[in-house]
């Protein structure tokens, strides 16, 4: 909380500077306060320790959180809801005698604080978008609006801070149309102050507007809350601040990289004001040149670009270069390793790039390392065990893996053999579409693959490296197809599936007419029931079958088919229309 404060003030004596206002007596923390009544408080301020301004060292001496403040309602960044209530309300006149805004810091209660004492004391009339040219904007605009009153109340906290408060209230606005207060870190006033304080919210002069603001209104008390129209503020999201940094930066005209502003949103909060901050450091340190190398470096984070080394060992399954990759990042905290892997684990299935049944197991085993790190003092240690133990998980593949890179495979095969379907163009996966399902298959090496195709499709060389990695990888699960260990029936299902999936026809006259037997020393026993019209169909596509039937009960297998004349009539009646 101290620090946060802290925060806030130099934020406050930042703004005075930029301003070239003298900090004294008159202008503390209180920056707008001028008459002689707040001399009193203000003076609590001026301690030795805050009365030296901050200096703004960035080369252009460009406070960014200052030059890109928002000055009206539509400039707030991610407040759409709220700024749509408060402008319509001040538009239509319809306005409060005390208003509370929450949420986080940095989300823009103090900015649109002060968008609402400009727009209540424009000389145009009160409106949602205050002139910025009359001489009561521009006063407000410049932070010395004797009307305008700011008071901290972390500060500022106790019932004599809110009897000079009120005291002040009993003065008419000098200037302006009303005496408005704003309130900050309101929630750290004192119960005695907040009693004292209540009468005069509940029955201000009319002259007197009161602006809340707080990150904790659970703290404050509820016959206060009750006396104030309450706004939420939303916590800012990173992609509102992303284009935000965006905006900013192309005005500014410095160069980024979009990965870099992901490192410095990664880094802070949410609060619009660190952000800028941090953006600010950032382009100093970086030359006018946000690259992730120079973001990372300052913020003291890892290149995101490690991870995808790492993801290339795990799928290798090297675990002498999963040792290496430990090696590499041991001067960073293995916490912060660990949760920047789980940050980057999710981002892949997000962007769905990873199967999510290695992605589940990846997770789990983050998961025991955070819990080991609670509980070991070794933490490089606890950081090479998961490592090690996510280069295992890659290697695992269960049967359903198996199956899913052999549909893989018999896809592929289809569709270079042409061997399943009549007309070539129909429901033939295309070469392209054939990868893609391998990616869906949950192994790392099809995995790897997936980024190469979606990545660096746009390279010829690379996308056949792809191919190349498909082929290799298709070609060990021909070699050992783990569903072999299923019961023989139910690999005829599977078969069944397969077929049908593959070609619907077909499907459908096995389903109907052909009869699984046993499957007994490498030969499968069938009997088949189809009339001579659908045998043929049978016969011509027989290619495909075969290699699907070899694809599930292995590559030897022979066939025994006994024609039986007996059966007649289909067990369902859906394909008579095309018998003649
Ligand atoms: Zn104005």
């Amino acid at each position: 909380m101290q620090d946060m404060q802290n925060g806030y003030d130099a934020y406050e004596m930042k703004d005075t500077t930029i301003l070239e206002e003298p900090i004294g007596l008159e202008s503390g923390i209180f920056g707008m306060e001028t008459t002689s009544d707040s001399s009193k408080i203000a003076s609590k301020e001026a301690s030795p320790a805050n009365s030296t301004p901050l200096k703004d060292d960035t080369p252009s001496n460009v406070n960014l959180a200052l030059k890109y403040r928002p000055i009206l309602f539509s400039e707030l960044i991610g407040q759409e809801s709220v700024s749509l209530t408060l402008s319509a309300s001040l538009d239509s006149n319809k306005i409060s005698n005390a208003y509370l805004f929450s949420g986080l810091r940095g989300s823009g209660k103090t900015s649109s604080a002060r968008i609402m004492a400009r727009s209540l004391e424009c000389e145009k009339g009160i409106s949602s978008h205050p002139c910025g040219v009359c001489d009561n904007c521009v006063l407000a605009l410049k932070g010395n609006h004797p009307d305008i009153i700011e008071i901290d109340g972390a500060s500022n906290r106790k019932i004599d801070d809110i009897r000079d408060l009120i005291e002040q209230t009993k003065y008419r606005p000098s200037v302006g149309r009303f005496k408005i207060f704003i309130i900050d870190e309101v929630h750290m006033l004192t119960k005695e102050a907040f009693n004292a304080l209540l009468k005069t919210l509940e029955e201000p002069p009319s002259y007197v507007k009161f602006i809340l603001a707080t990150t904790d209104p659970l703290k404050m008390p509820a016959t206060i809350l009750s006396r104030t129209q309450h706004y939420r503020f939303k916590k800012i999201s990173n992609a509102k601040l992303l284009a935000h940094l965006k905006t900013i930066l192309e005005k500014e005209k410095v160069s980024y990289e979009e990965e870099a502003l992901n490192l410095i949103l990664k880094s802070q909060s949410g609060s619009v004001r660190d952000v800028l901050t941090m953006l600010e450091q950032a382009i100093i340190y970086s030359k006018q040149n946000l690259s992730v190398e120079a973001v990372s470096t300052m913020i003291g984070a890892l290149n995101p670009s490690v991870f995808d080394e790492l993801f290339l060992i795990l799928s290798s399954g090297d675990m002498q270069k999963a040792r290496e990759f430990v090696l590499s990042v041991r001067d960073y905290e293995a916490q912060m390793v660990i949760d920047e892997l789980a940050f980057f684990i999710k981002t892949k299935v997000t962007n769905l790039e990873l199967p999510l049944e290695l992605a589940t197991r990846y997770l789990r085993i983050i998961n025991d390392a955070r819990y080991d790190l609670q509980n070991d003092s070794d933490s490089d240690f606890c950081l090479l065990l998961c490592v090690l133990r996510m280069c295992e998980a890659s290697k695992v593949l269960d049967i359903k893996t198996a199956i899913a890179r052999a549909e893989a495979s018999v896809l592929k095969e289809a569709s270079s053999k042409d061997s399943l379907e009549s007309k070539p163009s129909e429901g033939i996966p295309s070469k392209l579409e054939v990868r893609k399902d391998a990616t869906l298959s949950a192994s790392s090496k099809d995995f790897v693959v997936s980024t190469s195709v979606k990545e660096r499709a746009q390279s010829e060389n690379l996308e056949q490296e792809a191919s190349q990695k498909v082929d290799k990888a298709l070609e060990e699960v021909e070699q050992k197809p783990t569903f072999l260990e299923l019961p023989k029936d139910t690999r005829y299902v599977l078969f069944l599936e397969r077929l049908s999936f593959k070609d619907a026809e077909l499907g459908e006259i096995f389903e109907n007419f052909i009869e699984y037997k046993s499957f007994e020393d490498g030969i499968l026993e069938l009997d088949n029931f189809a009339p001579d019209e659908l045998a043929s169909i049978i016969r011509t596509r027989y290619s495909g079958i075969k290699l699907l039937l070899d694809e599930v009960f292995g590559s030897n297998l022979k066939l025994k088919v006994n024609k039986v004349l007996a059966k007649v009539t289909p067990k369902s009646a859906s394909i008579d229309k095309d018998l003649p």
